[in-house]
């Protein structure tokens, strides 16, 4: 039997991040959105503004128990504040204060215990485990029906806490049994960040991996758009708080738009990109407080592709240069070199080689949900019995994205001028069409953007 199969004429995945589910006033407005769009049948909350960090604050062991309890009660004021405003119903009440107390008897027993993966999981989830129950009720109020489901029905991860991977088949199988079918009677609100592995435990995917939820279950689910609601009105050509110029980007490639995720502004955590471009479903990016002012939409073909689309930044940036002799006309040092990066799940962004050498950048949002570096003394000494390691922190690498990059005369130029006074640590260029990427000195960087950008993307 196919289960695959719905009469609206498309399905649309809608996740509203941490600030659009902030408080009531918040989420009615995105209310308003849903309502207005019969397609969104799928719902992915992110945990109120505010929430994940007062969790991962206590996931890390508040011993003080006055200290433990004013966290618990800021996460309290928070919901209730949402409680309140819907009218306090009594079941929802109810089911509020089981999620809370739960959070109390995590919280006390990481205090003696910190850090235990799986316990931080549990907690963790608790965030958007409110938010989705909260939500779903406004939604109710306001006429419409829809229901909170639990996402750990269908997001199947590994058991690798903290930033678990999904398991994509499992993952379609589960979505397509349990969710697909129902979709036109209700719509479903559901949370971000969270899975379950195979034993039921609670798995989260990595700060800001609400983004990535939506996308896997939009994929899943044979979604076609995925709109991404947040705080800024798409995606721009660079940080607007950092350069007056910088403009939101009407539309951009599945290419482009994943540099930019991996090297740009944090509108969009990286992994999104690939489940949607995996099953070719559009992403939107939009501000949920004025979605009137449009946003900007990812797709595989754009009508426009300029040379220079963007100028992405991301700060601190670590940069590990490893030195051998061994490597020297020899074979099979760069694999073992990824070998172990991969077994410490270090994902790298940049890497340049020389005979002897390897430079490769890290950056922090490769840590996982508790906020512990991956660079941890254990990979280090492993690096270390196979060649001599250096680090360096503080870089910021700029990345330069658009369309052919690679084999358009005189980009090189243009983008060097700018760093005549600059030292420049790194430079990546020719693997990719969309990208030419530098690191510089953290302190050195923002004039450098300021001017690249006023120079690509300003003057015609
Ligand atoms: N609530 C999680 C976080 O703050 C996930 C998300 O918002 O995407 O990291
Ligand atoms: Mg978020």
């Amino acid at each position: 039997m196919n289960t695959h199969t719905f009469s609206p004429v498309s399905l649309t995945v809608a996740k509203f991040g941490g600030t659009s589910v902030a408080d009531y006033a918040a989420m009615d407005r995105c209310a308003d959105i849903i309502l207005a769009d019969p397609s969104v049948r799928v719902v992915v909350v992110s945990a109120s503004s505010g929430v994940t960090n007062l969790l991962v604050a206590l996931s890390a062991g508040v011993a003080e128990n006055d200290k433990r309890l004013a966290l618990l009660g800021q996460i309290a004021a928070i919901q209730y504040q949402i409680l309140d405003a819907l009218g306090r119903p009594a079941e929802v009440a109810a089911t509020l204060d089981q999620l809370l107390t739960e959070m109390d008897k995590h919280s006390a027993s990481l205090a003696h215990l910190p850090g235990e993966p799986a316990r931080v999981d549990a907690l963790l989830a608790l965030g958007e485990q409110c938010s989705s129950l909260l939500f779903a009720e406004l939604l109710r109020q306001r006429g419409e029906p829809a229901r909170a489901r639990d996402v750990r029905e269908v997001m199947r991860t590994d058991s690798h806490h903290g930033r678990a991977t999904p398991q994509l088949q499992e993952l379609a199988q589960l979505a397509q049994g349990r969710w697909a079918v129902g979709l036109n009677a209700e719509r479903i609100v559901t949370q971000g960040f969270i899975g379950a592995d195979a034993d039921g435990n609670t798995t989260t995917l990595g700060r800001g991996g609400s983004d990535f939820s939506a996308a896997l279950l939009a994929e899943a689910l044979g979604a076609d758009n995925l709109a991404i609601w947040t705080d800024v009105d798409g995606i721009y050509s660079c940080d607007p708080r950092l350069v007056s110029g910088a403009r939101p980007i009407p539309e951009l490639s599945f290419d482009e738009a994943a540099e930019m995720a991996t090297f740009g502004a944090k509108v969009l955590h990286p992994a999104t990109i690939l489940p949607a471009v995996r099953s070719g479903c559009a992403v939107f990016v939009g501000c949920s407080r004025s979605p009137e002012l449009g946003g900007t939409w990812i797709r595989n073909q754009t009508e426009l592709n300029p040379v220079y689309r963007a100028v992405s930044l991301r700060r601190n940036q670590t940069l590990l240069t490893v030195h051998s002799l061994n490597m020297l006309h020899a074979q099979g040092f760069l694999a073992e070199l990824f070998a172990i990066l991969a077994r410490h799940r270090i994902s790298v962004d940049l890497i340049t080689t020389s005979e002897v050498s390897v430079a490769l950048t890290l950056d922090s949002t490769g840590s996982d949900s508790g906020g512990r570096e991956l660079l941890t003394p254990a990979l280090l000494e492993e690096l270390g019995q196979m060649c001599r390691v250096e680090v360096e922190t503080g870089l910021a690498l700029v990345a330069v994205i658009g369309n052919r990059i690679a084999t358009t005369a005189g980009v090189g130029k243009r983008v060097f001028e700018v760093l005549e006074n600059h030292n420049v640590r790194m430079i990546c260029q020719g693997a990719s069409a969309h990208n030419l990427c530098f690191l510089v000195d953290g302190s050195e960087v923002d004039p450098v953007v300021q001017e690249l950008h006023g120079r690509l993307l300003e003057q015609v």
